[in-house]
């Protein structure tokens, strides 16, 4: 067994960090938990594309760099260490692209894998429904056949990024009456076209993140239906797999974690403090697992294995430890901690009382983490549930 990266995987590692320290100092972006999803830049995506950056792991045919997901997940570790904006290019470049290169037709690859990977257009992912989200099966907006058409009616709900998006992947239901897991089907619909209302909707901090996206007889073409008619519900499980198991579910309050070990260090009576010492080195041991799982799960799938078990497993440990560094740092500063950013009394830029409001819905978005623990246990330990004869 070697845990050690190679001299290039050290060397890219440092070439990131450059880049980004650079691009801290002059201002494009300020270090703040959250940051990498609360905020999106065409901009500074576009400069991640022009590095190679994105797509890293496409293959070359489809202008991909056909490198490891070992280096990618060095790339998003020095990432989420400073928390630039990454909305603009998130989805399309970790599992929409993915999944075109999968699932696509060859006019829809040469349609958007270029676009996404030059960072050039935005995509948001519409799963959830106001009646559906652990369990996708029970999604109700339709999508009926009319001649070449799909005509969509319905609700999504939570949908990350769709304010600032050109397109949703959007999973409907495309047999009504149909069987369960056999009736729906996975489609790109632009959000332009007429009928498509998006309203926006605040999280506790009061950031618009997630939207409320409203569908009414909304005209699509057939030839955007992505891989099979009613094969979607197969095809969202294989996806989901490769966007639960990265370092954005260890690190998205990272920078809590250095601001934390930074106050320590320099309070002489906290860090004498044998609780504090003592909680302080506990996070520092889930945070080390943590990484651990995340590079496991990336080593998974570069073996050319789906990260089923190992990706739950890894998002189940990593999101827990993000609330513990909440709920730690929280307590450590007292009412300090609940001080809203723009006083000067703020600590840490404000990131401790955002993270914790931040915090719950870690265990939540990209699966609960009761559904993941479903997951290892029926997939992972063969623990399949059966119901009891009445
Ligand atoms: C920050 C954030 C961003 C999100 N972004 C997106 C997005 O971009 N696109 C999108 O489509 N969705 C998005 N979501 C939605 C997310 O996928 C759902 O919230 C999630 O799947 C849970 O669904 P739900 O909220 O309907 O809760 P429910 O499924 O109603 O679950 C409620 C509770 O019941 C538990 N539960 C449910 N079923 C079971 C079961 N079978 N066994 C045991 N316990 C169970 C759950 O664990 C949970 O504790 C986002 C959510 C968050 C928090």
């Amino acid at each position: 067994m070697d845990f050690s990266f190679t001299k290039e995987q050290e060397q890219f590692r440092m070439e990131v960090r450059q880049f980004l320290e650079d691009e801290m100092r002059s201002g494009t972006f300020e270090k703040k938990s959250n940051y990498y999803l609360e905020k999106s830049s065409p901009e500074f995506s576009r400069k991640l594309a022009a590095r190679g950056w994105l797509g890293m792991t496409w293959p070359k045919e489809y202008g991909g760099g056909n490198r490891s997901y070992m280096d990618r997940a060095i790339f998003m570790e020095e990432i989420l260490n400073y928390q630039p904006p990454l909305m603009y290019h998130f989805f399309g470049e970790r599992q929409i692209g993915p999944a075109l290169i999968h699932y696509g037709s060859d006019e829809q690859k040469r349609e958007f894998l270029t676009k996404i990977i030059n960072a050039e257009i935005s995509f948001c992912l519409g799963i959830s429904e106001p009646g559906a989200g652990s369990d996708v099966a029970a999604i109700s907006t339709v999508a009926k056949e009319e001649g070449d058409y799909f005509i969509i009616n319905g609700q999504k709900i939570w949908t990350t990024n769709a304010h600032n998006a050109d397109y949703i992947w959007l999973v409907v239901v495309t047999n009504p009456g149909g069987p369960k897991y056999r009736n729906m089907s996975e489609i790109i619909v632009d959000l332009k076209l007429p009928g498509i209302t998006v309203r926006p909707l605040y999280n506790m901090i009061g950031v618009h993140c997630f939207n409320e996206v409203f569908f009414e007889d909304v005209k699509v073409h057939k030839k955007h239906l992505v891989g099979e008619k009613n094969k979607g519900f197969h095809q969202v499980l294989s996806q989901v797999d490769y966007e639960r198991g990265g370092f954005e579910r260890l690190m998205q309050n990272y920078p809590l974690y250095e601001g934390a070990k930074d106050i320590i260090r320099k309070n002489v009576s906290l860090k004498s403090d044998p609780v504090v010492r003592d909680k302080m080195a506990a996070l520092d041991i889930e945070l080390e697992l943590g990484r651990l799982l995340v590079y496991h799960v990336a080593w998974v799938t570069d073996q050319g294995r789906i990260p089923n078990r190992e990706a739950a497993i890894s998002k189940h440990f990593c999101t827990r430890f993000e609330q513990k560094l909440g709920d730690f740092v929280t307590e450590l500063l007292g009412q300090f901690g609940q001080v809203m950013p723009g006083y000067p009394e703020t600590p840490l830029n404000g990131d401790v009382a955002d993270s914790y409001l931040w915090s719950p819905s870690y265990t939540i978005q990209g699966g609960t983490s009761e559904i993941l623990k479903t997951v290892i246990a029926t997939r992972g330990l063969d623990l399949i549930f059966t119901k009891r004869k009445a």
